[in-house]
């Protein structure tokens, strides 16, 4: 069921994965001028700004009157790098609509909402739009490494530009139940620490009373991945309400003493949905890379472990450092812990989030209710950063909102964004355009 504004749709998605702004790099600017094309074609003017060569923003507004401003984005064209191309099926830049879905590296993340808000934004101007408040359309590059060019950019130069009071980007929008839509209020927060542990160098001939800096380590690494940190159920529970779970299964989510007990029988069962609670419930820390030793005879001196760390919503540095500490028991006294050198160090984020229910999550709900009849919304925490933390630490309640097609089995997101083969159905990419539209026109009626 295509019509005119779909097949618009599509082949602006097709063109945005052509043009291939893999960050890094980046060199978004192409893809940042496809959208202002789009517009201009359909007499919008918008305004691009560029924050480093070759790459820049998009600014585009229908204005109303005074009332709310909701913003579409940040939207961000950047997508990652394709790390086996001989594991696609299709050109991973091909952009090409096989099957029902269109192909391609960003194709999920997030290019499709890209091109449905664009396409959105135009037919709302195109019916002469009128808005209580504002309607702004934002469009970045730089998300996939940390924003620096992107929305911080725009945030740093332009504040008054990109002031909106909601905003809606990825991701969310799939089915984990049926009639039940997922939809992201906040996210984890990032922190990469170095533990590091000092011995004596020796000999390897004669190990005995040895002071091995290896050894060290891998008691510290052991100690932390058994350590299990406080448990927070708060937001379990907004799922256990979003899913409309009864009393007992409630519970078995809610309740920090039974919670362990519900992940053992979940781990079975259901693998994914354990590794969500349980990301959801708290700090996870994972001991990533290992480094000590010089050469095979010798008694290591140095040896460290660098650990991604991700926080939940209100979980700041001292609270990840004094459950390192924790963790680390009597080789606390011992362990030097840092932030990592290099790149690492600007991915580091706070988690944020947004109330799990307003008057905009209602109007969300109602947008998605014009399509999935009797529909429900389930607030969720994404485990990875987005560029919303950036919107709320300016006071937007920003969500992850877009509608997959029900059909999308859940694992499909967690499995192809990124991965190989990363593709979005023509149906998602329809629904999606359709339930952004809903909701301007609805809340900004
Ligand atoms: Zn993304």
């Amino acid at each position: 069921m295509e019509n005119a504004s779909s097949s618009d749709t599509i082949s602006l998605l097709s063109e945005l994965i052509q043009n291939k702004c893999v960050n890094p790099p980046g060199d978004e600017l192409k893809s940042i001028k496809t959208v202002q094309r789009r517009l201009r074609e359909h007499g919008i003017e918008s305004r691009v700004f560029e924050s480093a060569p070759n790459r820049g923003n998009l600014v585009a507004r229908i204005k109303g009157d005074d009332g709310p401003r909701l913003m579409f984005g940040p939207a961000h064209v950047d997508v990652v790098p394709v790390e086996n191309v001989d594991s696609w099926e299709e050109d991973p830049f091909s952009g090409i609509v096989k099957d029902g879905y269109v192909w391609g590296r960003g194709a999920l993340d997030m290019l499709f909402i890209v091109a449905a808000q664009v396409q959105a934004f135009i037919e709302l101007h195109e019916e002469g739009f009128h808005p209580r408040g504002e309607l702004i359309l934002l469009v970045v590059s730089d998300e996939e490494t940390g924003g620096t060019h992107g929305v911080r950019w725009m945030i740093e130069n332009h504040p008054e530009l990109v002031e909106a009071d909601y905003a809606v980007t990825e991701a969310g929008g799939i089915s984990i139940a049926p009639g039940k839509i997922a939809f992201m209020i906040g996210e984890k927060g990032v922190a990469r620490k170095r533990i590091s542990f000092k011995g004596k160098a020796g000999h390897g001939s004669m190990p005995y009373l040895s002071d091995n800096a290896v050894v060290k380590l891998s008691e510290a690494v052991t100690r932390l991945s058994r350590y299990s940190p406080p448990l927070t159920t708060e937001y379990l529970g907004h799922i256990a309400e979003g899913l409309g779970l009864g009393f007992v299964q409630r519970l078995m989510l809610t309740n920090p003493w039974l919670l362990p007990l519900t992940l053992g029988r979940l781990r079975s069962s259901e693998p994914m949905m354990a590794r969500m609670v349980h990301g959801l419930s708290r700090m996870t820390v994972s001991p990533n890379i290992v480094h000590g030793g010089v050469k095979v005879n010798i008694i290591p001196e140095t040896a460290y472990v660098d650990l991604d760390i991700r926080t939940l919503p209100g979980q700041d540095e001292d609270y990840v450092i004094s459950h390192l500490r924790k963790a680390l028991g009597p080789l606390a006294d011992e362990a030097a812990i840092e932030d990592p050198p290099g790149d690492e160090r600007g991915l580091m984020s706070f988690g944020s989030s947004s109330p799990a229910r307003s008057e905009f999550v209602d109007a969300m709900e109602k947008a998605v209710r014009k399509e999935i009849p009797g529909g429900t919304l389930v607030p969720l925490i994404m485990p990875g950063a987005t560029d919303c933390r950036f919107m709320r630490e300016q006071g937007v309640e920003a969500y992850g909102f877009s509608l997959f097609d029900p059909e999308t089995p859940p694992s499909h997101l967690a499995d192809l964004a990124h991965g190989s083969n990363e593709r979005v159905s023509v149906r998602t990419v329809e629904l999606t355009q359709r339930v952004y539209r809903h909701l301007a026109k609805d809340f900004l009626k």
